[in-house]
């Protein structure tokens, strides 16, 4: 994170609309000073989601997901920290100032490599559109890929022989070896020769949309059928997903992600305007890309053939899933009919059905699973107990407790057999929970006051000027908001910080901390609850004091001082009991 200086982040953070941002995935209606929505984080049926466009934070009062723009898209959308500030950046219209990379090295090799990348898949997509792509082209139109699709995607053609990239970019070795860095040129004793040969080719892009790699399918009878880009420092095929850049708005917004085998089914979907399809790059599906996949939508359809291997396909998918899935996720498994794939059930069925079939015939992962343990497992009272065998292994690299609870009964029915459910295994378990430190005792007894004093103070943080002076004691060291709190009163206490928002840079010290956008989209606390917080929490404070000290001259200082207290309070309450009298 250090590699953004705080002005800038801050800057950003206020040029930024989190409403608009989150608006793009919640409706959202204005609610007392906040808006609330049906949160995007958890099912739910009545909105608990509250987005303060004072301070720029959201907060679900249902799961407690919270946080800034920063947090909302990596949560949401799955971005790593810096690609959320490269995207809020790019948003807002305000260049990356000129960060210290560990190695400026590194970064302009890097920068310069996706400018290759660039220039080739555009080097590519117009050779396709001369005369050397005729045959290219009719490849395209037989599979009934108009020109403005073909446009879209970018698709291109890698000519016959050895020597195209040559043709493009000269003899010069610096330029040739920039191209085999990026995976187009293979270099072996007789010197630089093209990858891609006789090819149409799909240009595979990283979730900022920037081309990082290709896949080219053979014209004709040629082996491989497909081959893609090598590993490269652009391209790592087990984090990326053909379509995702290209697909990810349409699939917020129609609600809708269908998992398919290769690019061809993802391009076939959106022929026929079903512009919502991913598909890895021609392996096994992998942990990071099921990882995207559920952080886009929590409800895909993996679509598999219905043979064999696709059954086994669908098999590996599951145990991949089992260990990231959580009670939020609903995937469906769909079987095509044997013989199948999306382009030919499309063209014999046409749009409406097959789309009807991709959101009615899906199954339910569980349904999938059991059906898939009982094929393995085989019949009778030893296939129970082989599978009720299988299913403990398999609920053991669950994290996701009530999930495996409800999983472990379903199995438990279909098997007659009472699962020993292995504790997972250390290692299996992804869980980031904290272990809960233990409050202090006498704070716990009403945490809902920490809560409404915390959100007083910092809705309104000249309230902190006014407090009495041993205030700075109220949340003791051992309470787990104690470095918040006491961080929010160095904070306010620095002249420097006059026109300093608080709240936000808390939330940039404190990022992990969900606290700081809950008391932040809490109903406004206004002055008359501070006031009565305020004396409860001191009068909380100093009883505890009192408990703790031994010094009897001590305890008598506090009994004073508490009974001015309790006097003011009674005196409070009574006024305002007369002024709502009136
Ligand atoms: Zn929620």
């Amino acid at each position: 994170m250090a590699q953004f200086s705080s002005t800038f982040l801050d800057e950003l953070i206020s040029r930024s609309d989190l409403a608009e941002l989150i608006s793009r995935h919640v409706d959202l209606k204005p609610s007392g000073a906040n808006l609330v929505g049906l949160c995007p984080f958890h099912h739910e049926k009545s909105p608990s989601f509250s987005v303060s466009v004072d301070k720029q934070m959201y907060y679900c009062f249902g799961c407690g997901k919270g946080g800034n723009a920063f947090r909302f898209l990596m949560e949401h959308d799955g971005y790593p920290f810096p690609e959320a500030v490269e995207f809020l950046a790019q948003k807002a219209g305000m260049p990356i100032p000129d960060s210290k990379p560990v190695n400026p090295e590194e970064a302009a090799r890097k920068k310069s490599g996706l400018e290759l990348l660039d220039k080739v898949a555009g080097i590519f997509s117009r050779t396709l559109n001369s005369d050397e792509g005729k045959k290219a082209r009719e490849y395209f139109e037989m599979r009934k890929l108009s020109p403005a699709l073909i446009q879209k995607y970018q698709l291109g053609y890698a000519p016959a022989g050895y020597g195209f990239m040559k043709r493009c970019f000269g003899e010069d070795n610096h330029n040739l070896s920039n191209l085999e860095s990026i995976g187009v040129l293979i270099k072996n004793e007789r010197g630089y020769a093209d990858r891609f040969r006789e090819r149409v080719m799909f240009p595979i892009r990283d979730k900022q949309s920037r081309v990082v790699g290709f896949g080219g399918r053979i014209l004709g009878d040629g082996e491989p059928k497909y081959l893609n880009s090598p590993e490269t420092d652009f391209y790592h095929k087990s984090h990326l997903l053909y379509g995702y850049a290209e697909h990810r708005e349409s699939v917020r917004k129609h609600k809708m992600l269908v998992v398919v085998e290769g690019y061809m089914d993802v391009l076939a979907m959106a022929s026929y305007d079903l512009d919502y399809a991913v598909a890895p790059l021609g392996t096994a599906i992998t942990e990071s890309q099921l990882n995207m996949i559920l952080r886009l939508l929590e409800t895909p359809v993996f679509c598999f053939d219905g043979d064999k291997a696709g059954r086994k396909a669908a098999w590996r998918s599951i145990e991949r899933m089992l260990p990231i899935l959580k009670s939020e996720h609903s995937p469906r498994f769909l079987y095509l009919p044997d013989g199948e794939d999306p382009d030919t059930l499309l063209q014999k069925e046409g749009k409406d059905a097959f789309e009807k079939r991709l959101k009615e015939d899906g199954k339910p992962m569980l349904e999938t699973w059991v059906l898939g343990l009982k094929n393995i497992a085989g019949d009778g009272a030893e296939g129970r107990a082989r599978m009720a065998k299988k299913a403990d292994v398999m609920l053991s690299t669950m994290t996701d407790d009530y999930l495996r609870q409800a999983w472990q009964g379903e199995i438990e029915k279909a098997t007659e057999v009472k699962l020993s459910l292995q504790k997972p295994a250390q290692t299996l378990s992804r869980s980031k929970q904290p272990i809960a430190r233990k409050p202090a005792q006498y704070l716990a007894v009403n945490p809902m006051k920490h809560d409404q004093f915390m959100a007083g103070l910092l809705q309104n943080p000249v309230r902190f000027q006014n407090l009495p002076d041993d205030a700075f004691d109220f949340f003791i060291d051992t309470h787990p908001i104690y470095p918040i709190y006491t961080r929010a009163f160095s904070l306010v206490g620095d002249e420097k910080n006059t026109e300093l928002d608080i709240a936000a840079q808390l939330m940039r010290e404190f990022p992990d901390n969900q606290h700081i956008a809950r008391w932040v989209n809490l109903p406004i606390v206004d002055d008359v609850e501070f006031q009565q917080l305020l004396m409860d929490m001191h009068i909380t404070y100093l009883n505890g004091l009192h408990g703790r000290s031994k010094d009897i001259g001590v305890k008598m200082r506090i009994i004073k001082e508490l009974k001015t207290l309790q006097v003011q309070q009674k005196q409070f309450n009574k006024n305002l009991s007369h002024k709502e009298s009136l």
